[in-house]
C-alpha cells in the first residue's frame, strides 16, 4: 500500500507555534506600547516589491543584493520582484509614493516577516521577523538618540540582559571617500590576504570589508585606518552631541570604530545592540540601524534625513527565553464541562453568556467522562470549571470548581445559580489579581 507523501516547510522558514504564541505576545505588546510611547505610528507595506527598490535602496554591492535575495520574474507580466529581505526601503517607497512627508516630519514603525537566502543556523533564517522605526525628516542628533531610547526602553521592558550598545560614526560622503583611498591602500598592500569577496570588494565597496566575518581577514582589519579619524568638524559635533545626550540619558555605550552596518545608504551615526555571543560564541547583533540620510533621494524623493533601526526579533525572543521566567500561557480562564443530551445546550447557553461579560471561555467538545474532561481543563490552564450535569439542568445551576493553586481556593466546589454564575467568576478572579 503506497503511503501519501508528507510535504515539509521549506529550510530555514519556520512555523511558530502555539506554544510559543505567549512569548510572541509578550513582545508584540511591548514593542506596541514603546513605539506608542514616542509617537511612532505603524505602517505596513506589501512583502513584495520590485526588485529594483531594493537593488537602488539597499545598494548592488552588499551580502543582501549579492546573494541573500529571493527574487523571481512574475510569469505573468515578466515583472522583477522580490521578497522583501528588509524593510527600510520599502517603507520609504511607500512615503514617497503617499507624500506622506509634504506636512512635515513623520515618525513610523513596522514589524513582520523578512526574507534573506542565508545558510540557517542558530539566530539565521531564511524567514525571520523584524521590528523597526524610522524618523523620517529630522536632520538632528536628537532623532538619533530618540532612536536609541526606543531600543533601551524596548529591551529594558522585555528584561533583556547582558546587551550593549556600540555606536559609531560613517561622516559624511567625501569623509568616507578619502578613508576609502587610505583603506584601499591599507588592503592593496597585502591583498594576498584577502579573500575572494574581499578582492572583489578592494576597489567597490572597501567599507564593508571591515564587515567581513572570515577570521583570516581579523588582523588586517584590526589594522586598517579608522574611519572616525577622517570625520570632519560637521560630523565630529554630530557625534559628540549624540554621545552627550546618551549620557545625560545614562544610556551606556561602546564607540566601536569598527562598525560600518552591511547597508550601503548609512551616513553619520551608526548603532548596533549586541549580545556577548552568538552561535560560534561571536558576538551576535540584536539590532542594527543609524542615520541614511541619502536614501530619500536615492529612491526619487526630495532631500530629507532620515534615521531608523530594525530588531530581529527571533534574536530578542532567543533571550527572553534565556533571561525570562514563565510567561503565563493559559488558554482561557473558564473551561466549561458538560454530560448528557439535556446539559449540551445549556452549557453553550452557559458558555456564551460568560464570554458576554468578557472571560475567556473553551467549551467542551466531543464527550467523554467527567474525569476525562477535567483533564482538559487542567490542560488548558483555566482558574475554574463550569460543570453541568443532569442534575444541575434541573437545579438551573451549575458547578464550579476552583482549578489552580492560587484561585482562592484550590479544589473547592461550589453550587451556583446560572444567573450568578458570571458575577462570581470575576469576582474571584479580580480578588485573586488583588491578592
Ligand atoms: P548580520 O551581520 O547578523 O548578518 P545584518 O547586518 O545582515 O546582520 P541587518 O540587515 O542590519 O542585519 O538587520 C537587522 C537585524 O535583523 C540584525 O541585527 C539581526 O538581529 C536580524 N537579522 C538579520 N538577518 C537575519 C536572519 N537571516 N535571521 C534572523 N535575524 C536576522
Ligand atoms: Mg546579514
Amino acid at each position: 500500500m503506497s503511503r501519501v507523501e508528507r510535504i515539509s516547510g521549506l529550510r530555514g522558514m519556520n512555523d511558530i507555534l502555539p506554544a510559543d504564541e505567549a512569548l510572541w505576545r509578550r513582545f508584540d505588546d511591548a514593542v506596541a506600547a514603546t513605539m506608542r510611547a514616542y509617537g511612532y505610528q505603524r505602517i505596513r507595506t506589501p512583502i513584495l516589491e520590485p526588485t529594483r527598490l531594493f537593488v537602488r535602496g539597499i545598494g548592488e554591492v552588499t551580502d543582501i543584493v549579492e546573494k541573500e535575495m529571493y527574487s523571481f520574474t512574475d510569469a505573468l507580466n515578466d515583472e522583477q520582484l522580490t521578497l522583501r529581505p528588509e524593510n527600510t526601503a520599502g517603507v520609504v517607497r511607500s512615503v514617497l509614493e503617499h507624500n506622506l512627508l509634504y506636512d512635515g516630519p513623520k515618525r513610523l514603525w513596522y514589524t513582520g516577516p523578512m526574507f534573506r537566502h542565508e545558510r540557517p543556523q542558530r539566530g539565521r533564517y531564511r524567514q525571520f521577523h523584524q521590528v523597526g522605526a524610522e524618523a523620517l525628516g529630522f536632520a538632528g542628533p536628537d532623532a538619533d538618540a530618540e532612536v536609541i531610547l526606543i531600543c533601551q526602553r524596548l529591551f529594558d521592558d522585555l528584561g533583556l540582559a547582558g546587551i550593549s550598545l556600540e555606536i559609531n560614526s560613517l561622516g559624511a560622503a567625501d569623509e568616507r571617500r578619502a578613508h576609502r583611498e587610505a583603506l584601499i591602500a591599507h588592503l592593496a598592500a597585502d591583498e594576498g590576504v584577502l579573500d575572494e569577496d574581499a578582492r572583489r570588494r578592494l576597489h567597490t565597496n572597501p567599507l564593508r570589508i571591515l564587515d567581513s566575518k572570515n577570521p583570516a581577514l581579523q588582523s588586517i582589519i584590526a589594522a586598517a585606518p579608522k574611519l572616525i579619524d577622517f570625520l570632519g568638524e560637521a560630523s565630529r559635533a554630530h557625534f559628540e552631541s549624540l554621545q552627550s545626550l546618551l549620557r545625560a540619558q545614562n544610556v551606556p555605550f561602546r564607540i566601536n570604530p569598527r562598525l560600518v552596518r552591511g547597508l550601503d545608504y548609512y551616513n553619520l551615526t551608526v548603532f548596533e545592540w549586541v549580545t556577548p555571543f552568538g552561535p560560534e560564541r561571536t558576538p551576535l547583533t540584536i539590532c542594527g540601524g543609524g542615520r541614511y540620510d541619502p536614501l530619500i533621494e536615492m529612491l526619487g524623493g526630495k532631500p530629507a534625513p532620515a534615521c531608523g533601526f530594525a530588531v530581529g526579533v527571533e534574536r530578542v525572543l532567543e533571550l527572553m527565553r534565556a533571561t525570562e521566567h514563565a510567561v503565563d500561557s493559559s488558554l482561557c480562564d473558564v473551561y466549561v464541562a458538560h454530560q448528557g443530551d439535556a446539559a449540551a445546550p445549556v452549557a453553550l447557553q452557559v458558555a456564551e453568556r460568560l464570554r458576554d461579560a468578557g472571560l475567556d471561555v473553551i467549551l467542551h467538545c466531543g464527550g467523554g467522562s467527567f474525569k476525562s474532561q477535567f483533564k482538559r481543563a487542567d490542560g488548558s490552564g483555566a482558574w475554574f470549571a463550569v460543570v453541568i450535569g443532569e442534575d444541575e439542568v434541573a437545579r438551573g445551576a451549575a458547578s464550579v470548581k476552583w482549578l489552580r493553586e492560587s484561585a482562592s481556593a484550590s479544589g473547592r466546589q461550589e453550587s451556583v445559580p446560572l444567573d450568578d454564575l458570571a458575577d462570581l467568576i470575576i469576582d474571584q478572579l479580580t480578588a485573586d489579581d488583588e491578592q
